[in-house]
C-alpha cells in the first residue's frame, strides 16, 4: 500500500533528504531530533528502498540479520526478532516499516516523489530541489540517501523493445506474485540477483534458461535460524558487539587472520577454506587468508578451491567448467551466496547459455537470438544488475556553485571528500557515497555511520553559527589520491566488475568505493571531525574559517605496518644494547616474507682491509652475464649483515636482471668511523675487477645501498672518484645518510612514530662517529665534492626523518653537474621500500627505480 506524506509539501526546510531505506529513514529520525525541519522524497511508493524494489523471488540479505539491522535504539532491536540468518526481501521489508511506524516517520516522507533537479543558490544559500511533477523546495541542506543500487542498469541489447512476452527486471519486480508455472522462461544475468532466483525460478518454469556473460563465484548461504552464538552475544553485550561491528573491517565482528594463503602449508590452506565455506558467509571466504586480496597466488588458491566445489556439485563437465569464473581473482567482483545455485544446472529443464561462446545478437518477438541459435520464451527476466553508487546521484541534474553539475564534474570518475561531499557543491551531502566503504561494508553500519556525522556536524553548524560547509580541493585531491593508493594495493583493479563502473557502457573505469576498511575510515571521519572540520571551508553569521590539509598522506599498507608495530608496544631499539638491538632486528627479518625467486644464491668472503668480508650473491634467472650491483645493507653501521636486505636485494636482482653482491662490512661499536667506509670502497674496488668471474659486465656496476649503506654507497662513489677507480657506472643511493646535521625539518616531522626515529639516529651516530669526524665527507657525503659522480638515482621518502638530507643530496649532484634521477616516495617511510611483499605500494616505487637505473644506463655518460 502506497502511503503518502500529508499536507502540502513546504516551500522551504532545513533539510531535503532524498531516499526513504535504510539511509533516508535514520537520518530522518536524527534530523527531527536535532529539531531540523525535514522533508524526505521517494519515488517508490512507501518505505523500504532496495527492498522495496527488490521483490524478484528468493530476494535476501547476504548479510546476516544478526549484523543487518539498525543498532541506534536497543529497545528496537530487542523488540524485532529476526526469523532466518539471511532474511527474505518481505520480512527486511516489513522491519523497514515497522521503524517508519514506530518512529511516526511517515508524515515527513513524500512517496512517489522523485527529485529531478537541485540547484545551489549562493546568494541565499540554499538549494533548489525540484520535484518530478514540477514542484519546487528550498532547504538549507541537501541529502542524498538515494542508495548505492538503486539505478537498475536495463539491458543494452538489441530489440529489446520488440518482445511480446512478458519482461521483468529484478530491480523493478511487480508487486503482485508472478507465476512462471508452466513457462519458458529465460534468465539474462548471472550476478548476485540471478544466483538468488534461479533456483526459484527453476522450481517453477517448465523450462528455464539461464544466459550468463560472466560466471561468479558464489558460496552455499547455509541459511536457517539467526547464528546462534551471534544471538548469545547480543543478548549478554548487545552494545559490545555492535562497537566490535562499527570498529571492524567489513561492519561485521570478526577476527582478522594472519595466515598467509602464499606461506601457509596445503593442509591448513584446505582446513581454512573448507571451515569459511562451512560458514556460509561472505566476510569469512573473504578473509580465508590474510593476504587474498592483494596477492595473486594466495587469491587464487581460494579461487581454485571453489572451482573444485563447483566442479564436484556440477554433474556435465562442460557446464561446470562454463560456470567456473576463470579470468578475474576472487572477491574483486562481488561474490554471491546462494542456494543450491550451481545445483540448480543438473535439473533437465535448466540449460545454460555461455555467451562467451554464443553471444546474444537480439531479442526478438518470442525470444532471444544467439549467435547459433533461436530461443522462443513465454518470460525473460533481465537480472542485469545496477549503474551502482554514482548512478543516483549524477542521475539528478546537481548544478553547483559555479554552475557545473555534478555528472560533468564526475565525468572521469567521483571526485569526494570522505565519499560525504564534494568540492563546488556546498552543504550537499552523499549517504554511502562513491569513496566510502558503502558496497565493502555491511552497509547498514556504514549509513549509521554517515547518518551520524553528518548529523553531527549540523549539529555543530548550528551551535557555531555557521550555516556553510565545503571541502577544499586540497583536502579532496588527498582523499581521491588516497582512494587509489588503496585500491591500487589491491587486486580489484584488475576485474571488470560494477566496482569500477566496467558494467555500463560509457562508465570510466575507476574504484568506486573506499578499500580500505570500516574501521579506518571511521577513524578518518572522526579526525576529520575532531581537527575542527579539517578539509572543510565553513562559513556563516559566525564568520570563516578553514584547517586545511590532507587526512590521509601515508600509504595505506605502510600505516598498516605502523599499526601493528604500535599495537606490539616495543621498546625502543634505541634503549637496547647493541647484542639485544641485532638480535631483534635478526628476529624480525626472520618472519619476514622471502621476496622474488632468483636464478642462484651463493655465499662467500672477498678481501677487506682488514680481513674477509662475507658476501651473498643473487643471481637472475637468465642468461649472463649481466649488469652488477654491489650493495651496501642499511642498519646505522651498527646492524645488519649481507643477508638482511635479502627481499630487497632478491627483488632488485630480478627486476634490474643485475648480479646483485650483498657485502657485509664492519660495524660499529666494535668498528668505529670509518670502518664501514673503507669496506664498502674495497668491496667495490675487488667487485670491479672480478666483475667477469661473477658473471658480471666489466664497466657496467652500480653502486648501491639503503640508509646507512646507501651512505657507505655514495661514499665509495666519492673515494673511486678520487683515487681514479674502480670504474662505477651509475650510483643508487635509498634513503641515504647523507649528512651528520640532524636539525633539518625532516628530523622534527618524521622523528617519530616511522619506525626509523631521530633518537635511534642519534644513537646510530654516537655508535659510529666521534662529533669531531662526523662532518667528514666519509661520514656526511653531502659535505664532500660532487663533481664528477657517477649518475644517481636518489630515492628519498615522504616520511622518512633522512627525507631532507637526501633530497639535498639529490639537489647537490643534479648542481654539480652530475645526471641524477631523484624519485620522490610519496607516502612512504624509511623502511617502506626494503618490506617487499609487505608493503606493496613500493613495488609500484621498485619499479620507477629500475626504470631510472636503465635510463641512466642507457644514457651516454657525461664525466
Ligand atoms: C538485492 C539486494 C540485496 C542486498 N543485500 C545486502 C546485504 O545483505 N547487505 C548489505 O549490506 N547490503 C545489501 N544490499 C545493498 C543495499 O542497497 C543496502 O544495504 C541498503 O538497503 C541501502 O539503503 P539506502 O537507504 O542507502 O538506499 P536504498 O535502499 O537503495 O534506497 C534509496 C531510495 O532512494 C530512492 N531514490 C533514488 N534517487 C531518487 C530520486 N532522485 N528521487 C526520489 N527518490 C530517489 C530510491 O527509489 C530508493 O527507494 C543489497 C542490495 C540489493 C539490491
Amino acid at each position: 500500500m502506497a502511503i503518502a506524506g500529508s499536507g502540502v509539501l513546504p516551500a522551504e526546510v532545513d533539510v531535503a533528504v532524498v531516499g526513504a531505506g535504510f539511509s533516508g529513514l535514520y537520518m530522518l529520525y536524527r534530523l527531527r531530533g536535532l529539531g531540523l525541519r525535514t522533508v524526505v522524497f521517494d519515488d517508490a511508493g512507501d518505505v523500504g528502498g532496495t527492498w522495496y524494489w527488490n521483490r524478484y523471488p528468493g530476494a535476501r540479505c547476504d548479510v546476516p540479520t544478526t549484523d543487518y539491522a539498525y543498532s541506534f535504539d536497543a529497545r528496537l532491536e530487542e523488540d524485532w526478532v529476526w526469523s532466518e540468518k539471511y532474511a527474505t526481501q518481505p520480512e527486511i521489508l516489513a522491519y523497514l516499516r515497522h521503524v517508519a511506524d514506530r518512529y511516526d516517520l511517515r508524515r515527513d516522507i513524500r512517496f512517489g516523489t522523485r527529485i529531478t533537479a537541485a540547484v545551489w543558490d549562493e546568494g541565499a544559500r540554499r538549494w533548489r530541489l525540484r520535484t518530478g511533477d514540477g514542484n519546487e523546495v528550498s532547504c538549507r541542506y541537501y541529502i542524498m540517501a538515494s542508495g548505492c543500487l538503486s539505478l537498475p542498469k536495463t539491458p543494452d541489447i538489441d530489440g529489446v523493445d520488440r518482445y511480446r512476452g512478458e519482461v521483468y527486471l529484478t530491480g523493478r519486480w511487480p508487486h503482485d506474485r508472478v507465476d512462471f508455472s508452466g513457462k519458458r522462461v529465460a534468465v539474462v544475468g548471472t550476478g548476485s540477483s540471478g544466483i538468488q532466483c534461479i533456483p526459484l525460478i527453476a522450481g517453477e518454469a517448465a523450462r528455464l534458461t539461464v544466459f550468463q556473460r560472466t560466471p561468479n563465484f558464489s558460496v552455499p548461504a547455509r541459511n536457517g535460524p539467526p547464528p546462534a552464538d551471534r544471538v548469545t552475544q547480543l543478548a549478554t553485550d548487545r552494545e559490545g558487539y555492535r562497537e566490535a561491528a562499527r570498529w571492524s573491517r567489513g561492519g561485521v565482528p570478526s577476527e582478522l587472520t594472519d595466515v598467509s594463503g602464499v606461506t601457509a602449508p596445503e593442509f591448513l590452506r584446505r582446513e581454512r577454506f573448507e571451515a569459511a565455506w562451512q560458514a556460509g558467509e561472505l566476510f569469512a571466504i573473504l578473509g580465508v587468508f590474510s593476504d587474498q586480496g592483494v596477492n595473486a597466488v594466495s587469491n587464487e588458491h581460494v579461487a581454485e578451491m571453489i572451482r573444485e566445489k563447483i566442479r564436484a556439485v556440477v554433474s556435465d563437465a562442460d557446464v561446470a567448467d562454463a560456470l567456473c569464473p576463470k579470468d578475474y581473482p576472487f572477491g574483486t567482483k562481488r561474490p554471491c551466496l546462494d542456494s543450491s545455485y550451481f545445483e540448480t544446472f543438473n535439473l533437465p529443464h535448466v540449460r545454460l547459455v555461455d555467451l562467451r561462446r554464443t553471444p546474444i545478437v537480439a531479442v526478438t518477438e518470442a525470444g532471444i537470438d544467439t549467435a547459433e541459435e533461436s530461443f522462443e520464451f513465454d518470460a525473460i527476466v533481465f537480472a542485469t544488475g545496477f549503474d551502482a553508487m554514482t548512478g543516483p546521484l549524477v542521475s539528478v541534474a546537481v548544478t553547483g556553485t559555479d554552475g557545473v553539475t555534478l555528472e560533468d564534474k564526475w565525468r572521469r570518475g567521483p571526485v569526494t571528500y570522505l565519499g560525504l561531499m564534494t568540492t563546488g557543491f556546498p552543504n550537499f551531502f552523499t549517504i554511502t557515497g562513491p569513496q566510502s566503504p558503502s558496497v565493502l561494508s555491511n552497509m547498514v553500519v556504514s549509513i549509521e555511520q554517515h547518518v551520524d556525522w553528518i548529523a553531527d556536524c549540523l549539529q555543530r553548524l548550528r551551535a557555531e553559527s555557521l550555516d556553510r560547509i565545503e571541502p577544499t580541493p586540497l583536502a579532496e585531491a588527498g582523499w581521491v589520491q588516497h582512494n587509489q593508493d588503496c585500491a591500487d594495493i589491491t587486486l580489484y583493479p584488475r576485474a571488470n566488475s560494477w566496482y569500477m563502473g566496467a558494467n555500463v557502457p560509457g562508465k570510466p573505469r575507476v574504484f568506486l568505493p573506499y578499500i580500505g576498511g570500516v574501521d579506518a575510515y571511521r577513524r578518518a571521519c572522526d579526525e576529520v571531525a575532531e581537527q575542527g572540520f579539517m578539509g572543510f571551508r565553513l562559513d556563516g553569521p559566525a564568520g570563516s574559517r578553514c584547517n586545511d590539509g590532507v587526512i590521509r598522506r601515508l600509504q595505506p599498507d605502510m600505516a598498516m605496518v605502523l599499526d601493528l608495530v604500535g599495537s606490539l608496544g616495543l621498546p625502543p631499539i634505541e634503549t637496547m644494547s647493541v647484542p639485544d638491538a641485532r638480535a631483534f632486528s635478526e628476529a624480525t627479518a626472520a618472519s619476514r616474507p622471502p621476496g622474488p625467486e632468483v636464478g642462484e644464491i651463493a655465499d662467500a668472503v672477498l678481501p677487506g682491509p682488514a680481513g674477509d668480508l662475507a658476501y651473498r650473491l643473487y643471481r637472475p634467472p637468465t642468461q649472463g652475464p649481466h649488469p652488477l650491483i654491489a650493495y651496501f645493507h642499511g642498519g646505522g653501521w651498527v646492524l645488519g649483515s649481507q643477508d638482511s636486505d635479502d627481499p630487497l636485494c632478491r627483488d632488485l636482482c630480478v627486476r634490474t636482471g643485475s648480479v646483485v653482491v650483498s657485502v657485509n662490512y664492519r660495524h660499529a661499536p666494535e668498528d668505529r668511523f670509518p670502518a664501514a667506509a673503507d669496506d664498502a670502497f674495497a668491496a667495490a674496488t675487488w667487485i670491479a675487477a672480478n666483475a667477469a668471474a661473477l658473471g658480471g659486465i666489466p664497466g657496467r656496476l652500480t653502486v648501491a645501498g639503503w640508509s646507512a649503506g646507501g651512505n657507505v654507497a655514495a661514499i665509495t662513489c666519492q673515494l673511486a672518484r678520487d683515487a681514479g677507480g674502480p670504474e662505477i657506472a651509475s650510483q643508487l643511493l635509498l634513503a641515504p645518510v647523507t649528512d651528520c646535521d640532524l636539525g633539518r625539518p625532516s628530523y622534527t616531522s618524521n622523528g617519530e612514530g616511522f619506525i626509523l626515529t631521530a633518537g635511534l639516529m642519534r644513537w646510530f651516530w654516537d655508535h659510529y662517529a666521534d662529533e669531531a669526524d662526523r662532518a667528514n665527507p666519509k661520514a656526511s657525503p653531502l659535505r664532500g665534492t660532487l663533481a664528477g659522480l657517477p649518475p644517481a638515482v636518489v630515492v628519498t621518502a615522504e616520511f622518512d626523518p633522512l627525507r631532507d638530507e637526501g633530497d639535498a643530496y639529490a639537489e647537490a649532484l643534479a648542481a654539480a653537474g652530475v645526471p641524477v634521477r631523484h624519485i620522490r616516495a610519496r607516502g612512504h617511510t624509511h623502511t617502506s621500500l626494503t618490506m617487499v611483499d609487505v608493503v606493496i605500494s613500493g613495488a609500484p616505487v621498485r619499479a620507477e627505480i629500475t626504470d631510472a637505473l636503465d635510463g641512466l644506463r642507457s644514457e651516454p655518460s657525461r664525466n
